[in-house]
């Protein structure tokens, strides 16, 4: 039987199986416990592989769920199911990861409420690429784009990482085959986004990865500290530091839109971190003063200003674009010199007026709509540039990671869950009722564990590191 087939038949018995009536959870809790020993790799790669492993899936039938109900009212609750799935087959240059720890990403809430888009489509695309690809076509998808946890096996053309690695995961999912992919691989033709755009995603017990996703766990974090950051920091970091993205320069001030959220918790620590100076807007006095605890000085709560950039459904009003760029002076001394950009429709307009002459708007995203409308005239004129980015390579990624290993940049995370609860916590980031990154625990029976460098942590400070937590409490 060829294996696409085996693998449909496995999913067809396995989705929809409570996870308590399977033999499955004795495996993974084999992993389980000897990670949590300390184990050797020889003994954890000798514990069996379950056939099936618990995870996060939307369901293709159920794609139409919220016809007719408004984007804010879409409930991931509804749309999410946690139930056992098939473990899929290693491919050459793969490895299975246990995963300890998850995150919630945006990504999660774009493919939970079936928008703009259901993300089938670009699993059935990657199905039509051969037989690996044929894998990730099925009638579930399970999400999840970032993760850490241990190598539990590698497939035979694995040559850096073995099982008992504990590492992070980062999501750039790229054909290593293709000559399209080795200037910049964020520039491959079939570049994907791993647990959006393709399958076995990171919130499950298992995941199935590329060994070039894989990067070193930081010693110093807990399991969830460490599996919040792969995605939003190497995304602030090829955005803002990257000769890709703005290529920031010692002192240039950069305006933050969402400046505690995910992308915008690390954006401002990259800002500080090379000699920057940032401008963080948010939306509330409690994230105001929890920006002020990360060494952000320059604040601007937009509610508190209640900026109408926009007049009505078709029109923007410029004499708002010129409040917030006469704000961001006073508080700076000088207009932005980049733009960290991702409400999108909202702000973008906003973003390229305040932007300095000569300036850059740096955008990955449109949370707020991707019909996007700017005055041209200001951004020629003052030979402004907006540039997209979307994700970081590889090698962006592993910067990014170093300076979370090294305790230079710390995890925003402000809440954790447990996986039964995906939903919920998906829910949270939807509504915008979070802060920075929300963990999720997996195979990780409790918070806290994973911290195999307690001095580094002492020395980078407990109070920094819990930073988005205690506000998040
Ligand atoms: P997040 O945790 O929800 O944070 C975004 C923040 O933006 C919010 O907390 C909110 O902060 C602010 N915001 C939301 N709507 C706004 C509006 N209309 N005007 C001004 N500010 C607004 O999300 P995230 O993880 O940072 O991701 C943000 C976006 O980037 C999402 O669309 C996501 O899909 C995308 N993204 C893209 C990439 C990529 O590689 N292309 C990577 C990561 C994320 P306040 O309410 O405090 O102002």
């Amino acid at each position: 039987m060829r294996m696409a087939q085996r693998v449909a038949m496995c999913t067809a018995q396995r989705v929809g199986v409570p996870p308590s009536e399977h033999l499955t959870w004795a495996a993974m809790k084999a992993f389980q416990e000897a990670i949590l020993a300390g184990a050797p790799g020889e003994e954890i790669a000798g514990i069996p592989l379950p056939e099936s492993y618990r995870a996060a899936f939307v369901r293709r039938d159920e794609v139409d769920m919220f016809e007719g109900v408004e984007s804010a009212a879409k409930d991931p609750r509804r749309s999410l199911h946690v139930e056992e799935v098939a473990v899929p087959e290693l491919a050459p240059d793969e490895a299975y990861v246990a995963v300890m720890a998850s995150a919630i990403n945006f990504n999660t809430v774009w493919t939970s409420i079936f928008e703009p888009l259901p993300t089938f489509g670009f699993l059935d695309r990657f199905g039509k690429e051969g037989e690996w690809g044929a894998r990730h076509a099925l009638d579930y998808h399970v999400v999840g784009s970032d993760a850490a946890g241990v190598v539990v096996r590698v497939g035979s053309a694995v040559r850096n990482w073995k099982p008992g690695d504990k590492v992070t995961i980062h999501c750039n999912y790229v054909d290593d085959q293709d000559p399209s992919a080795h200037d910049d691989s964020m520039l491959a033709a079939n570049q994907r986004i791993w647990g959006f755009e393709s399958n076995f995603g990171g919130l499950a017990d298992l995941t199935l990865v590329k060994a070039n996703q894989l990067m070193p766990k930081p010693a110093h974090l807990s399991w969830e500290e460490s599996a919040v950051n792969a995605l939003c920091n190497s995304t602030a970091y090829r955005m803002l530091v990257s000769r890709n993205g703005a290529a920031m320069r010692q002192g240039d001030r950069v305006l933050v839109w969402g400046a505690t959220g995910g992308l915008g918790g690390y954006a401002v620590q990259h800002v500080l971190n090379g000699g920057g100076i940032p401008v963080g807007v948010v939306s509330s006095p409690e994230k105001a003063e929890l920006l002020h605890d990360l060494g952000v000085e320059a604040v601007i709560d937009r509610k508190a200003a209640g900026y109408r950039f926009w007049a009505d459904e078709h029109t923007q009003d410029e004499s708002e674009w010129r409040r917030l760029g006469k704000d961001i002076r006073a508080l700076i001394g000088d207009d932005p010199d980049i733009v960290f950009e991702h409400p999108g429709r909202q702000t973008m307009g906003a973003s390229v007026f305040v932007c300095k002459r000569g300036g850059s708007v740096v955008t990955c995203a449109a949370t707020s709509g991707y019909m996007i409308e700017y005055d041209n005239r200001h951004l020629w004129m003052k030979l402004k540039t907006i540039k997209g980015s979307h994700f970081a390579n590889y090698r962006e990624a592993w910067d990014a990671n170093r300076l979370i290993c090294e305790g230079k940049v710390v995890p925003p995370l402000s809440a954790v869950y447990p996986l039964e609860d995906v939903g919920e916590a998906t829910l949270q980031v939807h509504r915008n009722l979070h802060e920075g990154k929300i963990g999720v625990l997996c195979l990780a029976p409790g918070e806290g564990l994973g911290i195999d460098d307690p001095e580094l942590r002492a020395k980078v400070g407990e109070r920094r590191i819990t930073v988005f937590r205690r506000h998040g409490a």
